[in-house]
C-alpha cells in the first residue's frame, strides 16, 4: 500500500471460521467446519482464518484447531491463517503447519489488560518472541498483527489516532510482516478509516495490512469502500456475518462476505470469488449451526438479473 490509488482487484480474507464461529457459544462439529472450509475454498476465496490457538478450556469451539489445519492445508492455493494470542499458541500453530499468523494486539490500553492481561507494551514484547519463534522454525510463515480497538473500544472510548500509529510501528519494528487495522467493536466512520490508514501506509509503508471491518452499525461496507479508496487491497470478512456482535444483540459483526463481494465485483474490482458457490457455501454452515441468524443482504436479494462476473479462479 504505497501509493494511494485503489487497486484493480483485491483479496477477501474468510474469518468466519475463527472470527465467526468463536463468537457462537455453541461449537461446529469437526466434520462441518471441514465442510465448510471446502465450500469457501471452491468459491475462491484464497485466504482463510481457519481457526485459533487458544486453550480449550477457554474456547472449546477451537478445541479442534490442527484438525481443521490438517483438513485446510490440503486445499491447493489456499493461504491457510490462524490467529495465535501468544507463545504457545504460535507454538501449536507452527506445528500444525500454518501459512499465515495473525495477532491481536489492542491499541486501547484499557482492552489490552481486560482482552489478553498484558499492557500493549508487554503484548509487543510478546509478537517480538513469536517473530522470533517464526524465523528459527518456520521462517516461510507470515506474521500479521492486527491492531484491535484502533478506531474506538468499548472500555475506553476514544482511542487516540497517535496511540494506533506508534504501536503499528513498534510492531514492524518488531519484525511482523504485515500490520492491519480492526474495528473490533463497530465504531469506525468511513472519514475516519481513511485518515488512519492514510497515516498507517505513511508510517509503515508495504507493511501495512487488512482491513478487519465490523458491521455493528451498519458501516461496514462503506467503511471498506473508504479503505479501497486510500489504497488497502486486503479485507477481512465472515460468510453471512457468522457471530453477530456480542455488544449488540442483533447486528451482525464482521463485514458480510457476500455483501462485500457484490460490492467490489460490481464495481468490476476483481475479488476471484464466484458469488453465485459462495452464496451456496452458507449450506454447510447452516448444517453445522442450524439455526444461526446469518446475516447479509445479497443472499436474501439475491444477484441481480444481467449481473455478470469477471473471470475467476478455481
Ligand atoms: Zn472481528
Amino acid at each position: 500500500m504505497s501509493s494511494v490509488t485503489s487497486p484493480a482487484s483485491v483479496l477477501i480474507s474468510e474469518v468466519g471460521p475463527r472470527d465467526g464461529l468463536q463468537s457462537v457459544s455453541r461449537t461446529m462439529p469437526t466434520d462441518a467446519k471441514r465442510r465448510w472450509i471446502s465450500a469457501l475454498h471452491a468459491a475462491g476465496l484464497r485466504e482463510i482464518e481457519v481457526c485459533s490457538f487458544v486453550p480449550a478450556r477457554l474456547l472449546p469451539q477451537m478445541a479442534d484447531a490442527a484438525e481443521v489445519v490438517a483438513h485446510a492445508l490440503t486445499l491447493p492455493g489456499l493461504t491457510v491463517m490462524a490467529l495465535v494470542p501468544n507463545l504457545r499458541g504460535a507454538e501449536a500453530a507452527l506445528a500444525a503447519g500454518v501459512h499465515k499468523l495473525t495477532i491481536p494486539v489492542s491499541a486501547s490500553a484499557a482492552h489490552s489488560l481486560a482482552n489478553v492481561r498484558k499492557t500493549r507494551e508487554e503484548m509487543v514484547g510478546e509478537v517480538a518472541r513469536i517473530v522470533a519463534l517464526r524465523n528459527e522454525r518456520a521462517p516461510q510463515v507470515k506474521i500479521e498483527a492486527g491492531i484491535s480497538t484502533a478506531f474506538g473500544c468499548t472500555l475506553q472510548g476514544l482511542v487516540p489516532e497517535d496511540e494506533v500509529i506508534r504501536l503499528a510501528e513498534q510492531l514492524v519494528a518488531a519484525g511482523v510482516d504485515e500490520t492491519g487495522l480492526s474495528d473490533t467493536t463497530g465504531h469506525a466512520n468511513p472519514a475516519q478509516v481513511q485518515r488512519l490508514f492514510r497515516r498507517l501506509g505513511t508510517a509503515v509503508g508495504d507493511h501495512a495490512g487488512a482491513a478487519h471491518l465490523h458491521n455493528t452499525r451498519g458501516l461496514g461496507l462503506a467503511n471498506c469502500l473508504a479503505a479501497f479508496e486510500v489504497g488497502v487491497s486486503t479485507f477481512d470478512a465472515s460468510l453471512g456475518g457468522l457471530g453477530g456482535c456480542p455488544y449488540a444483540p442483533g447486528a451482525s459483526g464482521n463485514v458480510v462476505t457476500e455483501d462485500l463481494v457484490f460490492m467490489f465485483e460490481a464495481m468490476g474490482v476483481k475479488t476471484g470469488v464466484d458469488l453465485d458457490k459462495l452464496i451456496a457455501a452458507r449450506e454447510p454452515l447452516k448444517a453445522g449451526l442450524p439455526g444461526e441468524p446469518l446475516y447479509g443482504m445479497t443472499p436474501d436479494a439475491g444477484v441481480p438479473k444481467g449481473f455478470a462476473q469477471g473471470a475467476v479462479h478455481g
